[in-house]
């Protein structure tokens, strides 16, 4: 189980070492990741390094992940990070496509798969979001959505597992409407998201699914499959170290 928490454009250098104090006071992250359950963070850029340090020197077993990251290998390209930088400061993985970066900063399903290409390569974890708006929904186009947005990136999986290129790759379905609106979608529209990955793209595209989109303590235990759900991303509800302590205590209980 992946749980990942998408700090977005938040958080400073104290509120993240607060964050750390109140997770520093639970004692089951190594029997949660022994149990193949893992914590993820991303941070913004500016404090990947930071937050990897303060976690290894806390001893907390959680990993980082980017939010984002160039296609390009290196070069003059004003702004970007590349995958070698992030492999650099022992980032794990890296968010891919999330609909405010397809919304705000023009990314195609293309230039996507340009990067999780590049990531799988590097031994970065791609978590791939994809996920239709509700005007998608309205019109009946969910399936075709889901196809258009993970179809060309599957077949970047495809050719680097042709070339030996072993890295797990993780979707995160996130329909656009239930982001940080408080609503979700319901275990059916997970289940058929999974289904429709299994049948267009094969049983291996379906088993690291993720699912994110208004998940907070309340929602999550609802959301929950085995099976189906390996994992959340989370948003708004995981900028506060509580809820991602209510959220583990719910879903993963005292082992
Ligand atoms: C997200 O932005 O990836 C997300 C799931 O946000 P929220 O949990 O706030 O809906």
């Amino acid at each position: 189980m992946l749980m990942i928490a998408n700090w977005k454009m938040n958080m400073t250098r104290g509120e993240i070492a607060t964050y750390l104090d109140s997770l520093s006071g639970e004692d089951r992250w190594k029997i949660w990741r022994d149990r193949g359950i893992r914590l993820f963070l991303c941070p913004p850029y500016p404090y990947l390094d930071y937050l990897g340090g303060q976690c290894r020197s806390r001893n907390l077993p959680i990993g980082i992940m980017a939010q984002n990251m160039c296609a390009f290998e290196k070069g003059a390209y004003t702004g970007e990070v590349s995958a070698a930088m992030l492999k650099d400061l022992a980032v794990d993985g890296v968010l891919l496509g999330h609909s405010e970066r397809r919304l705000y900063f023009g990314e195609t399903d293309g230039a996507i798969a340009e990067k999780a290409a590049r990531a799988l390569s590097s031994a970065l974890v791609p978590v791939v979001c994809f996920g239709e708006t509700r005007q998608e929904r309205d019109l009946g186009q969910c399936a075709a959505v889901w196809s258009r947005q993970v179809g060309p990136v599957w077949e970047r999986v495809t050719k680097c597992r042709e070339e030996g290129v072993r890295t797990p790759v993780y979707w995160a379905y996130e329909p656009v409407w239930a982001i940080g609106t408080g609503r979700t979608a319901d275990l059916g529209d997970i289940r058929e998201v999974a289904s429709h990955l299994r049948k267009t793209f094969g049983e291996d595209c379906a088993s690291g699914l993720l699912y994110g989109g208004s998940v907070n303590d309340e929602s999550v235990s609802g959301l929950y499959e085995k099976g189906t759900v390996h994992g959340f991303l989370v948003g708004g509800a995981f900028l506060e170290a509580e809820t991602v302590l209510r959220v583990f205590d719910r879903l993963f209980g005292h082992p």
